[in-house]
């Protein structure tokens, strides 16, 4: 679409398939300090545990484990490296602009970075739920633990 950062989809595929075989984050972290949400997803395999460290209003940490697809192992993996270091309101903020993405309407590609891959997965409905569901998860998680 014109407007969106140029990326043609033999990168994006690259992009996609290395966060799936080298995922980042994809550990379950050894101290009680995370806060733990499960998303799982029906319509596929997605079953997967968030975990997040939150200090000061700032996201120190975030880990994920469990069974899924390739795209919804990817873009959880992505979100991990993008909101480690933002501060709630800036993750939300990030969060919002992804769920606009997938949903066709305005959003700021240059805080999305490499999550741009995912811009044309309303050509694939039945994948709408494998790229979003993460990222749904953990923005229920943070409302619900840390806004009020
Ligand atoms: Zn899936």
């Amino acid at each position: 679409m014109e407007g969106d950062i140029i990326m043609n989809n033999d990168l994006k595929r690259s992009i996609i398939l290395d966060n799936y075989q080298f995922p980042s984050n994809r550990k379950i972290p050894n101290d009680d300090s995370y806060i733990k949400i499960n998303t799982n997803n029906e319509s596929c395999i997605d079953n997967i545990d968030l975990y997040v460290k939150v200090e000061n209003d700032i996201i120190k940490d975030i880990n994920f484990e469990g069974e899924a697809c390739a795209i919804s192992i990817s873009t959880t993996s992505i979100m991990t490296k993008l909101l480690i270091g933002k501060s709630i309101k800036e993750a939300l903020n990030i969060i919002r602009n992804y769920q606009n993405m997938i949903e066709e309407k305005d959003y700021d590609a240059n805080i999305l970075k490499e999550a741009i891959v995912y811009n044309e997965t309303y050509k694939q409905p039945s994948r709408i739920k494998c790229a979003t569901l993460t990222w749904n998860g953990m923005e229920k998680l943070l409302k619900d633990k840390f806004l009020n």
